[in-house]
């Protein structure tokens, strides 16, 4: 889901205040807790995917997300939270790199997705 180019060029001028004005200004309450996961550095990027921890973990996977924001209140229309999170650490390049695969766990993950 491509970013609001005024969202893209704040993450790449590296201030946090245009970052979290543009996050603000165009996606609103999520835009904020976007802010708020790239702050507490809780994008991780596994083998496989990207995971976003919040309430629960997230798995991010290019439009997609497995929380419940995204299939139920956006109906896979627009970006959640986790989205714009990974979205803006692609360019930030603000998350950690985990050297493992996510879907080790596929327990995990069908019970996360309930
Ligand atoms: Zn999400």
């Amino acid at each position: 889901m491509p970013l609001p180019s005024e969202v893209e060029k704040a993450a790449k001028s590296g201030s946090e205040y245009e970052l979290y004005k543009a996050l603000l200004l165009n996606f609103g309450k999520r835009g904020d807790k976007a802010f708020e996961y790239l702050r507490d550095r809780r994008v991780k990027k596994y083998r496989d995917f990207f995971v976003v921890v919040g309430k629960e973990e997230y798995i991010v996977e290019g439009n997609f997300c497995t929380c419940p924001d995204f299939l139920v209140n956006l109906k896979g229309k627009s970006p959640c939270a986790h989205i714009i999170a990974v979205e803006v650490a692609k360019i930030t390049g603000n998350y950690d790199r985990v050297d493992a695969y996510y879907v080790d766990y596929p327990d995990d993950i069908l019970k996360k997705k309930k």
